[in-house]
């Protein structure tokens, strides 16, 4: 693990060093409260600091106070070191931040053990992130294609929406719906469909820009938001993903599957609330069905 080892003193600091080398540790030295700060402040800074109380420029303890002002998920580890071992000095090191205390002088094996201790400390923390980021992806993506879910994609356009009205800049969105996929289902099963729509997720994902976002809308409907378009762009875009989908062949358990959409687009304007947006690229949709499918259908403006 990459350690801090703050300490102002040379020889207390080489010696701190030889022990976290000699138990594989990477240490990063710093000599002043400024060389700890500033260490700790860039990126990819250690995770672990080990810092003295009493340093010329910074405090450890105002090191400790300054670290727990910046709200973050991943804060370091702090064991604070000093000779001052009364108990009003460890209460106020442990209330400015600190995790541990470590009173000089200290014996190698208990340094190594806190050590091993803030190490446990930080591994579950590490997990914890993981689990909650893990929980917010479940919360917004659609577990089969792993495309924005229903809820995501509304709020995204609610959100994409009132920058549009901010700033005057446009945008447009356009559901698509899978033509016949009933059909799909019934001739090569239910999992095949389901390896038809992830196929289909890939493909629309790759084929719209950066910042352009995808949601599953519905079982076999989807909805791109996609900001900053004149209607010549619109035309361009929603027309390349209707013809890379009817070129497209997706691998699926029952063998390759070809399919088309139908696409309903509408454009943003003052006028239209997000509900009569939506309401309007479905009309759109509707009758790029009853016209014939595979086909791209713009609303009239309002
Ligand atoms: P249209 O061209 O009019 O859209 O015809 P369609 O058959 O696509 O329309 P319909 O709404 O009748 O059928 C949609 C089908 O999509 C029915 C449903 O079983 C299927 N579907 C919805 N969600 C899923 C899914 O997650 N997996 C699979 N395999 N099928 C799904
Ligand atoms: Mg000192
Ligand atoms: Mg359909
Ligand atoms: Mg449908």
């Amino acid at each position: 693990m990459r350690i801090l080892a703050a300490e102002d003193d040379l020889t207390s600091r080489l010696m701190l060093v030889a022990v976290l080398k000699k138990i594989g540790h990477d240490v990063i030295q710093a000599s002043s409260g400024n060389e700890a700060w500033d260490a700790l402040q860039k990126p990819g800074a250690p995770r672990l600091a080990i810092l003295d109380w009493m340093m010329p420029e910074i405090e450890g303890i105002e090191i400790c106070r300054r670290l727990r002002q910046i709200p973050t998920t991943d804060p370091p580890y702090l064991i604070l070191l000093t000779a001052k071992d009364d108990v009003k000095s460890i209460v106020s090191g442990l209330n400015a931040g600190a995790n541990d205390y470590l009173i000089k002088p200290y014996r190698t094996a208990e340094l190594e053990a806190r050590i091993g201790v803030g190490q446990r400390m930080l591994d579950l923390q590490e997990e914890l992130n993981r689990a909650r980021e893990a929980l917010a992806h479940e919360a917004t993506h659609d577990s089969l294609t792993g495309a924005l879910n229903r809820r995501a994609i509304y709020e995204a356009l609610s959100h994409e929406l009132s920058r549009a009205s901010r700033t005057g800049s446009s945008l447009s969105i356009c559901l698509c719906d899978i033509d016949f996929f009933k059909q799909v289902n019934d001739r090569h099963g239910h999992l095949a469909g389901d390896d038809v729509l992830k196929g289909l997720v890939q493909a629309l994902k790759s084929n719209v820009r950066d910042y352009d976002m995808v949601g599953r809308y519905g079982g076999e409907e989807f909805l791109v938001i996609a900001p900053n378009t004149n209607e010549a762009q619109d035309n361009l875009l929603f027309e390349r993903l209707r013809s890379v989908i009817a070129d497209a062949r997706f691998p699926t358990q029952a063998g390759d599957i070809s399919v088309t959409i139908s696409l309903g687009v509408a454009r943003f304007t003052e006028e239209r609330s997000i509900d009569e947006l939506i309401a309007a690229a479905d009309e759109a949709l509707y009758k790029a069905k009853a016209e014939g499918r595979n086909r791209v259908v713009h609303a009239a403006g309002k």
